[in-house]
């Protein structure tokens, strides 16, 4: 993806994750964190995030994984939704 994530507003492919404070999100009375749970090598090829623990992924990315579900996130059907959404600045 080219342009500004819409949550935390960084430049793609160039941030390293996307904000932290964007990691959690919301489904059905449940709290699931979006973070990375290990370490892979180089970057995202869509969102273009340093894979790596904690990191994540800009919201909409195509191999974001879904937490809920483990199906791709930008193609699953979890209604899910960001809890915190509080833009910020660089
Ligand atoms: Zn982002
Ligand atoms: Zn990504
Ligand atoms: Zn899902």
């Amino acid at each position: 993806m080219i342009g500004k994530c819409m949550h935390c507003n960084r430049e793609m492919p160039a941030a390293k994750s996307c904000s932290r404070d964007n990691r959690n999100i919301f489904s059905n009375g449940w709290i699931y964190s979006r973070a990375l749970k290990k370490n892979g090598k180089g970057r995202c090829p869509d969102c273009g995030i340093e894979l790596r623990r904690g990191n994540v992924h800009h919201w909409g990315c195509k191999f974001e994984i879904c937490p809920i579900c483990k199906e791709p996130m930008h193609s699953c059907h979890c209604d899910a939704f960001l809890l915190n959404y509080i833009p910020e600045r660089d």
